[in-house]
């Protein structure tokens, strides 16, 4: 296809439009290791195009626009690598209908929006959705991709697999012998997700459901994670049971949700010995565990997040966004919760940003400062190496290169009587212009 030279100048000019250079006292590369001081990184459209030290910007890349935050920190954006996004109805937000089931499809994918946009405005601008009703999160993940609406990059999953009544059924695809596993797998291949998510072991939120037992067999995990595989799509498997995760990792799966090692009679008690094989396996494992889980005496939030950490497991954040009392502004409190315990704060963003990307199957495209990548970064104030309380002082959010910009939100107030907002709001005031404008053309003609 051939450009006209007005038509090229115009494509440039588009392309151009987002080209800038973010100049900050520290860049924080996501390579382990890798700081740089007084630092810099040249955005052309969507891509990083350059990063290194601000003395060293090539000369192309000075007449761009340039943002200095001297007292602040460039990052790749956040990484939530376990959410929920469209999960069950919720009470507080019963409709005013009669029967609120021809709604909920609709709702689900509007709820998921919301929540991903929420997690946006955290700085998170890619999940893991690993749970989600009626493929909610493929078709938001579709929209954002499209251009139609904002929000972060979305890794979709759709249904749970778990068996009758098993943990998250009500989200989830019941699935009950060898066959019904393959149907669901393909199913889901065929409905767009981009990874299959089976609940291994019982679940702390789910009525009847035992945390410390498995639901399936190694040998159907192992034949579902052959058929994913086959399809060219990971395996994430939520196990709290020490059991549940010896059958994951014997299985070759690729992600392991929780990993709280419960033993059988219902007490955490971690192996190290299974650890070390998590960490020789490459599994991912996402560790800071919800605020809602019931706590157990002496124990941490993250239960064995240090000590996973310590084995060489390749820990991740992920916090079940999403789940009952959730909330994406819990994410940053989640980290904290991995500082506590004794983790580094360069392991912690880390584990939130290049290590999660890579665990949901993004490697090579976003959670790495460097020339290549995608331009998905978040600006804050502060140094969060020194303090991760530094990542809730966002001063940018960052999605492909696009600065995300919340729909500003207002206090509820009486419109009607509400005339000084009338008055000063322009949008308003053009609208009634229009109007009058109108019905005056009508008095105009009466024939
Ligand atoms: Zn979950």
């Amino acid at each position: 296809m051939a450009y006209s030279v007005a038509e090229k100048h115009s494509i440039r000019e588009t392309l151009s439009k987002n080209n800038r250079v973010i100049a900050a006292g520290i860049v924080f590369t996501g390579v382990p290791g890798q700081v740089i001081r007084n630092g810099a990184v040249a955005i052309a459209g969507k891509r990083i195009e350059w990063v290194g030290s601000d003395a060293d910007l090539p000369a192309q890349y000075r007449s761009w626009p340039y943002e200095q935050y001297p007292d602040s920190t460039v990052l790749p954006g956040l990484v939530e690598a376990h959410a929920h996004l469209g999960t069950e109805w919720r009470e507080q937000s019963e409709p005013d209908v009669i029967d609120p089931l021809p709604l909920e499809q609709g709702w689900n994918v509007l709820q998921s929006l919301h929540e991903a946009q929420q997690l946006a405005l955290v700085g998170v601008t890619a999940v893991q959705s690993l749970g989600s009703r009626y493929y909610a999160d493929v078709v938001v993940r579709e929209a954002i991709e499209q251009g139609l609406v904002a929000g972060p990059r979305i890794v979709a999953a759709g249904a749970i697999l778990t068996p009758t009544a098993g943990h998250g059924w009500k989200n989830g695809s019941e699935v009950d012998s060898e066959s019904e596993i393959l149907r669901a797998i393909r199913e889901h291949h065929k409905a767009g997700v981009n990874v299959i998510k089976i609940a291994g072991t019982g679940g702390f939120l789910s009525k009847g459901s035992a945390q410390w037992k498995p639901q399936f067999s190694i040998e159907e995990l192992k034949i579902a994670t052959r058929e994913a595989h086959r399809l060219g799509k990971r395996v994430a498997v939520h196990a709290h049971g020490t059991l549940g995760i010896e059958y994951a990792v014997e299985a070759g799966v690729d992600f392991i949700a929780h990993a709280s090692f419960v033993s059988d009679d219902g007490v955490t008690c971690f192996v190290p010995e299974l650890a070390d094989r998590i960490a020789q396996a490459g599994i991912y494992v996402d560790v800071a565990s919800a605020r809602t889980y019931p706590p157990v005496a002496d124990e941490p939030r993250s239960p064995r997040a240090y000590e996973l950490y310590r084995h060489g497991v390749k820990i991740v954040a992920g916090h079940d966004v999403g789940i009952y009392g959730v909330t994406p502004s819990y994410y940053v409190y989640g980290l904290r919760q991995l500082a506590k315990q004794g983790i580094p704060t360069e392991e912690i963003l880390i584990s939130a940003t290049s290590r999660a990307a890579a665990a949901i199957g993004l490697a090579g495209i976003t959670g790495v400062l460097q020339s290549g990548y995608e331009a998905d970064i978040i600006v804050v104030e502060g140094n969060p190496l020194q303090d991760l309380v530094s990542l809730e002082k966002l001063q940018q959010v960052i999605l492909r290169g696009d600065r995300f910009l919340p729909q500003s939100s207002h206090d509820f107030c009486d419109w009607t009587d509400d005339f000084d907002y009338l008055r000063n709001n322009t949008g308003v005031q053009h609208a009634l212009e229009t109007r009058f404008a109108y019905l005056q053309r009508q008095q105009m003609q009466q024939w």
